[in-house]
């Protein structure tokens, strides 16, 4: 064993050593339910592209997903431990956070902050326990970043209204009971809360991707789908609530990817302790200790970036979308690196599905493009700095 022993987690500097007794509680429980029940077949999971549904009602069982962390007004109560039980699902694998970000984050919240009384009370109970599952539909085939140029449309009819379009990319689609549309309605973006049973509406799962493998991806075609004033959320009635939800999810993303980082370190040090070359030791090489002792430093950055966010968020001030955004870029980019070095330093056996490294860095992949791409995180940023748009002519 080296200096640091095998554990699940990373914290070189005691980032959270100072977490309140609540927070430390809710970071075992996540700890202690993914290994039990994520962990052991993450691998054969993600080879055999596999979502298990008995999942979300073990993390419901065990109030992972949303509620203990929801006040009435759809806030966060504690931003870092919410941040927390992220870091525990990623540690294991992205499609597992983005399972709790989308039912938590995307479906729960804007129901709590945007639904009528009757549609909290019909879907919050099930959705928080995991017993029904939300997906979020705002991306569209011809470009998810975006948004303004949407062309699924909501319109009137003598019937009552239609929702015709198609969107991509809907995680948990082919196992949602509910998805959050949004559409170009008369009076401009609308959120509605759609049921999938609903006739006209046809899921088609998205197959063979490379990355976020466990993770169900979809296509959904809305083909003339008839739907009730009430369907819609009613506060849901503009293009920036669509982006508070993503910002809530984001935020959880800033620290998902804290536990992906950290598990290939964590498997890359043990790996360096054991595996001898030119009969030393490979923690012994100076190149190797420099790429290690980069990735301590970035981590660490990123997880003070996360603390720093989940403080802000806590605060009465809150968190603005420019400072959620520095955090989802610096965090994932730094996550990317992180699990590409320790690819690297796993030589061949880290292109196996037996080592957790390369399942994380094609995961990131993934991250590093959805809830906003790169790119379009540094340009809120850049905008916000300069006062300049640069998104567009
Ligand atoms: C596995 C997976 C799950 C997903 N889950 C969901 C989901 O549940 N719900 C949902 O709605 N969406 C989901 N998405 C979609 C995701 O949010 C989009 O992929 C993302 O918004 C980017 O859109 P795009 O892929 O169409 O890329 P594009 O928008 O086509 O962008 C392509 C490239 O152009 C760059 N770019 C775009 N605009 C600019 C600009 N103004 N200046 C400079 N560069 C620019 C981008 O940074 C990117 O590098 C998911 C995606 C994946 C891969």
């Amino acid at each position: 064993m080296g200096q640091i022993e095998q554990k699940s987690d990373f914290d070189y500097l005691n980032v959270f050593a100072e977490l309140t007794e609540a927070q430390e509680n809710w970071r075992q429980v996540a700890n202690s339910v993914v290994s039990k029940y994520l962990q052991p077949g993450v691998s054969e999971a993600f080879d055999k592209n596999h979502f298990d549904r008995d999942i979300p009602q073990i993390l419901g069982s065990h109030s992972l997903i949303g509620p203990h962390v929801w006040t009435d007004s759809g806030d966060l109560a504690d931003p870092i431990a919410s941040g927390l039980i992220m870091r525990e699902l990623e540690r294991c694998d992205s499609s597992y956070r983005s399972f709790a970000s989308v039912q938590g984050s995307l479906v729960m919240y804007p129901i709590k902050k945007y639904g009528s009384d009757s549609q909290k009370e019909k879907w919050l109970p099930n959705l928080a326990a995991g017993k029904s599952i939300g997906g979020f539909a705002l991306t569209e085939p011809q470009g998810g970043s975006d948004p303004s140029n949407m062309q699924t449309v909501l319109t009137k009819s003598e019937e009552g209204l239609r929702l015709r379009g198609k969107k991509r990319w809907v995680t948990n689609g082919p196992i949602a009971d509910v998805i959050v549309v949004w559409a170009r309605g008369e009076d401009g973006i609308q959120g509605v809360l759609l049921p999938t049973d609903r006739p006209g509406i046809k899921i088609r799962k998205i197959d063979r991707k490379l990355s976020l493998c466990i993770s169900e991806s979809s296509e959904i075609e809305f083909d003339d789908v008839l739907l009730e004033d009430v369907d819609c959320l009613p506060g849901a009635n503009s293009i920036g609530k669509a982006l508070d939800c993503l910002n809530q999810a984001r935020y959880g993303i800033i620290w998902g990817v804290l536990g992906a980082a950290e598990s290939c370190l964590v498997e890359t040090l043990n790996y360096c302790d054991e595996r001898k070359l030119f009969k030393k030791k490979l923690s012994g090489f100076q190149l190797v200790q420099a790429k290690l002792s980069d990735c301590c430093l970035k981590l660490t950055q990123g997880q003070l970036l996360a603390m720093q966010l989940g403080r802000l968020k806590s605060s009465k001030a809150g968190i603005a979308p420019h400072e959620v955004s520095i955090g989802k870029q610096g965090n994932v980019h730094m996550a990317l690196e992180v699990a590409r070095t320790c690819r690297d330093i796993l030589g061949a056996n880290g292109v196996l599905l037996d080592f957790h490294s390369m399942r994380h860095m094609v995961n990131l992949e993934t991250v590093f493009t959805y809830e906003g791409a790169h790119d379009i995180h540094r340009l809120i940023v850049g905008l916000n700095m300069t006062g300049e748009n640069a998104f567009a002519n």
